[in-house]
Parts: C-alpha cells; structure tokens; sequence
C-alpha cells in the first residue's frame, strides 16, 4: 500500500454557508527549500492537477498555486482571496521555453530579459495565446509571465506538468505573506496544502514589466529594480500610478494597481522627506497622537527609537534589500501588537527602494504626510 506522504492532503471538501467558499483542512508541510521531498512535491503536484489549491515559498513573498489552464480552479483562486474579478493573475512556468504556449508574440526585448533574469523576481506582461483562460488573465489579451527563483514552485510547476497562476497567498488587501504562519493566518481552511520553505528572500513581489509596448513599462515596482533592467534594455518608463503616487483615472493597464493595497488594519500615515525632516515629523506625530491616547507604531530604519511607540527597525537605510525582506512581516507584527496607528517612514526611491515606497503609499492608502 502507498503510504500517503501527506496525511489529510486529500480534496474532501465541504459546503461552507458563507460566502460560497468551501471549508477544506489545511495541511501544512515543512520543506527544505533547497531540497524539497520528491514525495511531497509529487503529492502538491497531485492536488494542483486534481483542481485544488497549494501555497508555497517563492524568493519573492508566498505564492497561491492553482493549474492556470483550469478555469475552475483559477476561480476559486479569486474566490479564496477575495480578490476582484478584473485583476488578472501572473502565471508562473518552470522553463523560458514554456512562455511560447502562453505568449503569441515574444519581443526581443522580452528576449534579453529572460536571458539575463530568469529565474528571478521579473514578471513580463505580453500579448497571450488562446491556451491562456480568460478568467486567468481577467479577459485582457495579455498574459503575465514570471519564472521564479525557487526549487519549490519549478519542481511543483514540472511536476504538475502545467503552469501555475499564483498570486500572493494572502486575502485581497492585506500584506503579502513572507511567512508559512501568514499564509496560514489569512488562508487556513480554504486552500488544501501550505509548503512551509521558511521566510522568503527578497520580500516583496516581482518587478512587472509590460513589454507589448516600447519602451517597456513597469506595471508594479518589485523585486528587480529599474536600473538593473535599464542596464539590459535602455530607456523603461515608470508612470507616477506604478511609484503608488496617483490613482488611475483612464482604463487601467495593470488593474491591481487601483486597490488599496498590502494594508494593516491599523490606519498607516506615511512620512516622506529627508531622514531629518522625516525624522521631526515622526517624533511631532508620535506625541500628538499619545496625547489624544493613541496606539502608536513606527516603522523606522537604522535603529532609531521614538518614545511613547511602538519602534520596529526595518534595517539600515543604506541596505534596502534588508529593509524590503523586512517590510511586510513588520507591518502584520505591529499590527498584532494592536496599535491604532502605524507611522511609516519614507527610505530612498533607488533600487529596490522603489518597490518599497509603492508598497507604503499603496499600503497608506493616500495618508502621506510631506516634509
Ligand atoms: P499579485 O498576484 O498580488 O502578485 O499581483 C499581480 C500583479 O500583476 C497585479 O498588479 C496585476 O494587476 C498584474 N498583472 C497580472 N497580469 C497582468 C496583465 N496581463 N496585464 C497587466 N498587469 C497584470
Ligand atoms: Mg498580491
């Protein structure tokens, strides 16, 4: 008899009253990152190809796996999230060759990019094959393409034997998961198996390049910065939207850029200016606040301290890729620890800073303070 690699992994399902999502056991499984278990992957690999629901460990944040070519089981994606029906999802795939099932026209550029960062935290958009559903790609013509960096999803991706529409493993809105225990905490009881690969290396989601047009324009901010593709491929345009500084007003060409974002239920005010100014602001804020018997917190860089708040250090301001690992897990910390207010400083918008800053204004949901 085959002894069940993963006891309880099976897909018995049952009606839930609310919200039309159905109530399944969540099994968590611990993987070394670096040599996942064939067993277990074979296992994941099995529940993806049977129309059900994995997260996993990416170098990015935790990803929310489901067959992108299985409409049903795309849905229950945007079901489990909560995620708006017109945000299209990034399909992850194991090899660069796989992207000519999925793109039905590649660009040179898409050419030298792939060459130069795949694997890795760069997601293309391009025009898409009909082997893509549409509820897959919210009914746009184009596809987003990534491979990641991460021997969990290639092998799961390989081992399933179809590209997987991934996400963030989060609900809709809330900060992306860097965490096995984040992912549990938002989708524990409606998605089959959480692979628990430990904390995840980069900490915010992949840069997204849209290369149907030229220049090519970035969609979202992430993990690979601007100047490292610019230095592959020239000129790339960054609207003020993709930095999180307007709202769109036309038709959206990335549309999860017109949700509020990555938010704590606390409120979140951003402080931006240089580190002194910034600095007062923070300090004056902070004292107004817990005079009027306010909760505070303060998301700050190279361990400053504010007195009468909650401090948490994100990292040196001069090590942003410490401060992006941090950013996400720091925010659901303080929001834990139950304070009403986050205030967050503002660090430099070079490199992967970039990604950082969107983060925060999407997060603050326009609450910025400049100085
Ligand atoms: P997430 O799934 O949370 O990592 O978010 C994926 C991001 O990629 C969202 O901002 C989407 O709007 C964007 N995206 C995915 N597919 C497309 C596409 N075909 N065109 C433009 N943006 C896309
Ligand atoms: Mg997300």
């Amino acid at each position: 008899m085959r002894r069940d690699p993963i006891p309880g992994s099976g897909t018995a399902r049952s009606k839930s009253a609310h919200r039309g999502t159905s109530v399944v056991k969540t099994v968590r499984v611990k993987v070394d990152p670096e040599n996942p278990p064939r067993e277990v992957i074979e296992e994941a690999a099995r529940v993806i190809r049977s129309g059900g629901l994995v997260a996993f460990p990416t170098e990015t944040v935790y990803g929310l796996g489901a067959d992108a070519l299985n409409p049903d089981a795309v849905m229950r994606v945007f079901r489990v999230k909560g995620r708006p029906p017109d945000n299209p999802l990034i399909v992850h795939v194991a090899d660069p060759e796989s992207i000519y099932l999925l793109a039905s026209e590649v660009p040179r550029v898409a050419d030298l990019l792939i060459e130069r960062f795949w694997p890795g935290p760069l997601t293309l958009v391009l025009k898409r094959t009909e082997v893509v559903p549409p509820v897959t790609s919210a009914g746009l013509d184009t596809v987003a393409v990534r491979m990641p960096d991460h021997r969990v999803p290639l092998e799961l991706i390989r081992s399933a034997g179809t590209p997987i529409a991934a996400p963030s493993a989060n609900k809709s809105g809330s900060p992306s998961p860097t965490t096995a225990d984040h992912v549990m905490m938002d989708l524990e009881g409606v998605v089959e198996l959480v692979l628990d690969g430990g904390p995840t290396e980069i900490g915010v989601e992949s840069t997204v390049l849209d290369v149907t047009v030229y220049p090519p324009e970035v969609l979202r901010p992430g993990g690979l910065s601007v100047e490292e593709i610019e230095r592959v491929v020239g000129r790339v345009r960054v609207p003020g939207w993709a930095r999180g500084l307007e709202k769109y007003t036309s038709r959206p060409r990335s549309p999860g850029m017109k949700y509020r974002h990555y938010a704590p239920k606390a409120r979140l005010i951003l402080v931006e200016g240089s580190p002194q100014a910034v600095y007062s602001k923070v300090q004056e804020l902070v004292k107004e606040l817990y005079g009027t018997g306010t909760k505070v917190g303060v998301l700050t860089t190279d361990g400053k301290r504010y007195e009468n708040a909650t401090t948490v250090d994100l990292g040196p301001s001069r090590d942003l890729r410490t401060v992006a690992k941090s950013l996400f897990c720091s925010i659901r910390a303080l929001d834990e620890s139950g304070v009403d207010v986050i205030i967050a400083e503002s660090v430099e918008e070079k490199g992967i800073g970039l990604a950082i800053m969107n983060r925060l204004r999407k997060a603050s949901g326009g609450e910025i303070v400049s100085v």
